[in-house]
């Protein structure tokens, strides 16, 4: 699925603003990085970043890629999504959200809820340190998963 138009005007203007305010030059290397990331809700792994990147930069590498994504992770302009036995993803969205893994074909969908959000955090999570972000993670089947599995049995 790809975000909506303002969504990733939005989301282009905070990277040029960063990079403005970083000093950092506008390369096309970076601005096609980003591009992919933020222009997507399929929270992509570097390795697709990179094939669909390579569209309009033939010749940039993995570790590039990489770089890349780790320096906009660190100015907060995508997040990371780690899942347990999977590879790392990395997501456009960076205000607080919560995920649905699909365990079947790992579609990861974005969720918002204020009642998580409010949870009171308990004492033994509190006692671990400073608390700066909170994230629920939901493993499941999603419905087009289940539709297919359904169909399949219906004929
Ligand atoms: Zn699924
Ligand atoms: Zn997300």
């Amino acid at each position: 699925m790809k975000c909506s138009a303002e969504v990733i005007e939005r989301r282009l203007c905070a990277f040029r603003e960063m990079c403005r305010r970083r000093g950092l030059r506008l390369t096309a290397q970076r601005m096609a990085v980003f591009q992919e990331v933020a222009g997507t809700e399929e929270h992509p792994d570097a390795d697709a970043i990179l094939r669909r990147v390579r569209r309009r930069v033939p010749s940039i590498a993995l570790d590039t890629v990489y770089r890349i994504l780790y320096r906009l992770e660190d100015e907060g302009l995508i997040s990371r999504v780690q899942m347990s036995s999977d590879r790392l993803r990395f997501d456009g969205r960076v205000e607080a959200h919560h995920h649905f893994v699909c365990s079947e074909c790992g579609r990861v969908r974005d969720f918002t809820s204020a009642a998580v959000d409010r949870i009171r955090l308990p004492e033994e999570a509190l006692a671990c340190g400073e608390i700066r972000a909170r994230h629920l993670q939901i493993r499941g089947v999603c419905r087009e998963c289940l539709d297919r599995r359904a169909g399949r049995k219906g004929r």
